[in-house]
């Protein structure tokens, strides 16, 4: 797969890493330095790629992706923090003739843990001596709290069992790669649903399976259809 890459950070060297271990080619990388306007974003930098892969920042997502629809491109965007401008980057991608692929989290485990997490909610209802809480940890440079992945729970929790408000709290500490936990507790008993990322491979690696699975589409596409069948 020949791959453009737009964010050299912490997930662009794991994508980085883990591409050239499996022999996908890196047309081009490019780095916030050289781009603070969107302006590297051209179709001569980016033609030879088949797909971009875009984990950079909230406030240059929008502006990245907006000019990634005009070029056309199939896009897979992992930045977290701006899901308020998704709609109007959305609506570019379906007037276009590109592709987005955008998801808060691109671990295999994670979208597994949310769709049990639903279940145990679902499990849960009408039953107010157990309280619920969420609990997230990441890393200290992590700018968004709540993390994209902790309102997903959250709305899941909420979907299954709407009557009910919940604590949700964020740590930003040392090197976390990422850890969140859904747990019920009542005067007797505690329950916890947990899942910890160990490091950033599982994203990289399913960063790059979307972006595998987004070549030759068309339009706005979820990380769920493609783990799970297009009904999501
Ligand atoms: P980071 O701070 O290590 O790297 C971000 C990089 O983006 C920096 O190198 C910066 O120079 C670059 N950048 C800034 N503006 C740019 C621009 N206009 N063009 C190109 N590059 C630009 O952050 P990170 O840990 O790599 O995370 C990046 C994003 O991905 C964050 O929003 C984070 O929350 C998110 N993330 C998502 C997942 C997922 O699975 N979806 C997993 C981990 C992190």
């Amino acid at each position: 797969m020949r791959i453009a890459l737009v964010g050299n950070g912490r997930m662009g060297q794991a994508i980085q890493a883990l591409a050239a271990s499996r022999d996908d080619e890196l047309v081009t990388v490019i780095s916030g330095e050289e781009n603070r306007s969107g302006e590297m974003l051209t179709a001569d930098r980016l033609d030879a790629a088949e797909v971009v892969l875009e984990f950079t920042h909230p406030t240059v997502a929008p502006m990245n992706l907006l000019r990634l629809a005009q070029l056309g491109m199939p896009v897979v965007s992992g930045t977290t923090g701006w899901s308020e401008r998704l709609p109007e980057v959305e609506a570019a991608f379906t007037a276009g003739t590109g592709a987005l692929l955008h998801s808060a989290n691109f671990s295999v485990g994670v979208h597994l843990f949310l769709r049990a997490a639903a279940v145990v909610a679902a499990g849960f209802k009408g039953r107010p001596e157990y309280e619920e809480f969420i609990l997230e940890a990441h890393h200290k440079h992590k700018l968004d709290a709540p993390s994209g992945t902790a309102l997903r729970l959250q709305a899941a929790v909420r979907h299954a069992d709407r009557d009910r408000d919940f604590p949700v709290s964020s740590i930003r500490a040392g090197a976390i790669a990422g850890m969140h936990r859904l747990s019920y507790d009542s005067a007797g008993e505690s329950i916890s649903l947990n899942h910890t990322a160990r490091g950033r491979e599982p994203f990289a690696a399913g960063a790059l399976a979307a972006a595998d699975w987004l070549r030759g589409r068309r339009g706005v596409h979820r990380f769920e259809a493609m783990l799970f069948g297009e009904e999501g």
